[in-house]
């Protein structure tokens, strides 16, 4: 088994907390970092470029309006995506809901 850097689980908490499919979130974990990786993988680029959110290669595939469904679904966050939150306010109700276990 792979072992997570402090970087890597810290995006995956916030992918968590975002409402991210987990199948993004392992894709980002996997692959950010990795300076080349943006262009290899998406010449054309990426839906919701700007959002923060990079769709891993499947999801890249589905309608907008589905991604937005299964992502607002999930989402711990108090405004949908791909509307901004403000990092700093949420990262303490991040790491409270982490703490608590609530955030799976
Ligand atoms: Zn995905």
């Amino acid at each position: 088994m792979r072992v997570l850097t402090e970087q890597q689980w810290h995006w995956y908490y916030w992918g968590k907390y975002l409402g991210y499919p987990s199948c993004c979130i392992d894709f980002f974990v996997e692959n950010a970092g990795k300076d080349w990786w943006m262009d290899k993988i998406y010449p054309k680029g990426f839906k919701f470029k700007g959002s923060g959110f990079i769709p891993c290669k499947s999801c890249n595939k589905l309608p907008e309006e589905q991604i937005i469904k299964r992502i607002n679904y999930r989402r711990k966050a108090p405004v949908p995506f791909p509307q901004e939150i403000d990092f700093e306010i949420e990262e303490a109700k991040m790491e409270e809901m982490l703490f608590k276990g609530e955030l799976k």
